[in-house]
């Protein structure tokens, strides 16, 4: 059972509360180059992404911040470290919120004025905790370790809180799968605070698919995490491909056909290993959220693919479509390859 968060508007997209989990990423290109990174929000924007963050690491870049915004499709965040007095700058230039890391900002800086500038402009803050840069009374207290995380973020939260401030969410991300999950279970057993989940310096692919997968997807399967970013390095358009696939494979949102093949063995009389990859992007174009088998064979072909709306099985030099676990036409496989593709093409125009 999912565990209720209370309600957040970022920009004009809601989350928490039990909305659909968001999908977040963050861009990658110096903030001078303002065109490059408007059309790297823009097909950010087309794959999915909900939500887009930008670092702002100085003021000479605001103006260059705000050229972006104005022309960005997706509501921006900007992210601050160490200069407080960069969040009002921020948020006058359009950002809808800002992510701070409590380990670096600094926990003297009197907050109530900004918070103020945050209720009047409805924007969202994100309490961003990093295992990297833990304030120094949780470390002595707790070690690095999970708890850490929990208890910086509590002390933050409830400062915010004192000053009457509700419109926030909470990360708590480190690099380890393992203390990352246990933050978030702990986390989200005292607080109704919508959750931002990730896991930090995830690494390159696949490395860090894999281990934000195991993160993310063991913490989605728990219900915990309202918005998410698959952090890799990697360009953000990967980032926000590998959150749509991690959702879908959840069950939790679909985008477009969700592929399912068999590993294929030497009953298969037409191997796909190299066919597949060429065939990914036609059919991830396609706006249709359904499943789409490829099996190598007829002994566990329609049957073991059954879950799948549509698929393809090869046996003895054919190929056999089916829907529903049902044959409806076979020929020679390149040109049932084919014919599948134009099927999905007609689906994705007409779903019904
Ligand atoms: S579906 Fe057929 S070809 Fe594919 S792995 Fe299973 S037995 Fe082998």
């Amino acid at each position: 059972m999912r565990p209720l968060t209370r309600l957040l508007r970022v920009g004009g997209v809601e989350l928490g509360a039990g909305r659909p989990v968001r999908v977040q990423t963050m861009g990658n290109l110096p903030l001078t180059e303002v065109g490059a990174n408007i059309a790297q929000i823009e097909r950010c924007a087309a794959l999915g992404c909900e939500i887009f963050r930008l670092a702002l690491p100085d003021d000479f870049l605001l103006p260059f911040f705000g050229e972006i915004i104005a022309h960005s499709p997706l509501p921006v965040i900007a992210d601050i470290h160490f200069h407080p007095s960069l969040l009002r700058k921020a948020l006058e230039a359009g950002a809808a919120g800002a992510r701070i890391n409590p380990g670096n900002v600094g926990s003297s800086t009197d907050w109530s004025e900004t918070v103020r500038l945050f209720e009047d402009l409805g924007a969202v803050m994100r309490i961003g905790v990093n295992g990297g840069s833990l304030n120094k009374e949780a470390l002595k207290l707790h070690g690095h370790t999970a708890e850490a995380l929990v208890a910086s973020a509590q002390e933050w939260s409830n400062r915010l809180y004192d000053l009457g401030f509700y419109r926030f969410k909470v990360s708590l991300k480190s690099s380890d799968v393992r203390t990352t999950v246990q933050a978030y279970r702990l986390f989200s057993k005292v607080s109704d605070i919508p959750l931002h989940i990730g896991l930090t310096e995830a690494g390159p692919l696949p490395e860090g698919l894999i281990k934000s997968s195991a993160a993310l997807g063991t913490l989605l399967l728990e219900g915990i995490g309202d918005t998410l970013r698959i952090s890799l390095t990697a360009p953000p358009e990967e980032e926000v491909k590998a959150a749509w696939e991690l959702l879908s494979s959840l069950n939790l949102r679909r985008r477009w056909p969700e592929v399912i093949s068999c590993p294929l063995c030497a009953r298969s009389s037409y191997p796909f290993t190299e066919l597949l990859p060429k065939l990914l992007p036609r059919i991830k174009s396609l706006s249709l959220p359904i499943k789409v088998a490829f099996m190598g064979c007829e002994v566990n072909g329609p049957g073991e693919a059954r879950e799948a709306e549509i698929g393809l099985a090869f046996s003895k030099g054919k190929a056999f479509l089916f829907r529903k676990g049902e044959i409806v036409e076979r020929g020679d496989p390149e040109p049932m390859v084919e014919r599948l593709l134009q099927v999905l093409e007609e689906m994705a125009r007409d779903p019904s």
